[in-house]
């Protein structure tokens, strides 16, 4: 297993094709707009190797009996899926934001099941083609980017009726050697440091739209594989300075990109799905189980840390003890535990597939995620009524540096003697970044927006049982009768 500092060092290395406000990034590493989101990545390699949480972050592969970092790891059982959630909290209390590595982690987790049941009803080799390819990812413990999201053109057209027939990821050819893949996918959480892509289908096919129905892997590096980094709110201020940024260290969520596939080849040793259409909507709807469950789990660690920011400027401004203050603070922890128990309880109450991966309940890790999108914002509503309207007014950070004005930012911004004024910019600039338009849009349309979490409850919801079960007490006659 790599270190974090050692992750980092391995992505100087990578020769990828990355741009950023119209000229091309010559490295990551060092880029001041990635560099935070490569900070929180490296956090899933050190939670692995640090003593103190390598009992959540490490596994042991059931492939290869190695010791491996847990976001290379398929689960085997209910403990790997509990396990998996609390190393997610513990990790989203470091870094307080997101920390990119989980979307791979479940496209392995899905492809390997997606495999197994492929080769089971055709005879092919999907199965043990991933199976090496994970070996080896485990191995050198690489990040993987999981590539799902297309364009996707008109919503209410499929792949194959779209004006362009690039919105959604295809094969342009089939070679002897392998397949030749193009389009583009969107909103790539830790695309740009990862040192592969594993490039899956976005949404159910039909049967005849063959060319879309592909899963490969493709190294980040690989010609014509194309980066565009997006830009978020606030961005420029991790050029300008430290303060201001609110998290300096890891930044503000994923640190997304879109990637370009310029007619990429992927020699078949690498294919995992190449024209199987039936088993699309199979694997989206696993994956996003899996992703789900991670909801609840990430970003109630994030939460804890807008809590705690939330609390401690209570405490700074003097209000802390009073009644109202306390009751919200309440309400933040409250709605936080209740993210959480979906992440544990849809892990607790799994099942097991065919090759033996355990599956998270899916009503429950359905609901992990749609509590995820009701509560984060609520939350930051909270925090932000807490915190006060000075975290929307504050002055730059080089104010502090002004010798006209410096003083008097020191003078006016501090509320009691034992505490510098300076605690309290930089809590409230925590707070800004953590309750601001880009971790809130993330919360709602990450792992799905919360319709799809809906479409999945309204078909998973056995309706007529729980009309029986009224019917039987109310005393209606007949409780088996209608549908
Ligand atoms: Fe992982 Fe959460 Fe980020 Fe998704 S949003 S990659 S689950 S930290
Ligand atoms: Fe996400």
């Amino acid at each position: 297993m790599m270190t974090g500092a050692e992750y980092i060092e391995s992505l100087r290395s990578l020769k990828t094709e990355v741009y950023f406000m119209g000229k091309r990034v010559e490295s990551v590493v060092d880029h001041p707009a990635m560099r935070p989101h490569i900070n929180s990545a490296a956090v899933t390699y050190d939670v692995a190797t640090n003593p103190e949480t390598a009992h959540l972050g490490s596994a042991v592969s059931h492939l290869s009996g190695r010791t491996i970092n847990r976001w290379t790891h398929i689960p085997q059982n209910q403990d790997d899926l509990v396990k998996k959630a609390m190393m997610l909290r513990v990790a989203g209390q470091i870094t307080g934001t997101c920390f990119q590595r989980c979307v791979g982690m479940d496209g392995f987790i899905t492809t390997y099941s997606t495999t197994y049941e492929m080769d089971q009803k055709y005879g092919t080799d999907y199965h043990e083609r991933f199976k090496r390819f994970l070996i080896a990812t485990q191995d050198k413990d690489f990040m993987t980017d999981g590539a799902m999201t297309d364009p996707k053109g008109d919503r209410s057209k499929s792949p194959s009726q779209q004006h362009d027939p690039d919105l959604f990821v295809r094969v342009v050819e089939q070679r002897p050697d392998g397949i030749v893949i193009r389009g583009a996918k969107l909103h790539q959480t830790g695309a740009i440091n990862s040192h592969q892509i594993l490039v899956m289908p976005g949404q159910g096919l039909q049967p005849h739209e063959k060319e879309y129905a592909v899963i490969c892997a493709v190294p980040a590096a690989a010609p014509g594989v194309v980066f565009v980094f997006g830009r978020q709110v606030n961005d420029s201020r991790k050029w300008e300075g430290e303060i201001d940024q609110g998290n300096a260290t890891y930044g503000t969520v994923g640190g997304e990109a879109m990637i370009i596939f310029e007619d990429v080849f992927v020699p078949h040793e690498r294919v995992f799905m190449n024209g199987e259409t039936e088993f699309a909507a199979m694997l989206v709807d696993r994956f996003a189980s899996y992703h789900r469950q991670n909801y609840g789990a990430c970003k109630s660690g994030n939460l804890d840390v807008l809590v705690g920011a939330t609390a401690a400027l209570a405490d700074i401004h003097g209000v802390a003890k009073a009644g109202h203050v306390r009751d919200k603070l309440t309400e933040m922890a409250h709605l936080v535990e209740t993210m959480y128990s979906g992440a544990l309880a849809c892990s607790f109450n799994c099942t097991h597939l065919g090759c033996g991966t355990a599956f998270v309940d899916q009503t429950l890790a359905n609901v992990s995620k749609f509590n995820t999108a009701r509560y984060y914002p609520e939350v930051t509503r909270l925090a932000q009524d807490i915190a006060g309207g000075f975290i929307a007014t504050l002055p730059s950070e080089k104010e502090l540096e002004n010798p006209r004005v410096a003083k008097y930012i020191h003078k006016y911004y501090q509320t009691r003697p034992d505490v510098p004024a300076l605690d309290r910019i930089r809590l409230g600039r925590l707070v800004e970044n953590m309750t601001g338009a880009t971790p809130i849009i993330e919360c709602m349309h990450g792992a799905g927006s919360p319709q799809a979490q809906k479409v999945v409850l309204q078909r998973q919801i056995d309706w007529l049982k729980r009309i029986k079960l009224a019917r039987r007490i109310a005393g209606v006659a007949n409780a088996e009768a209608p549908k």
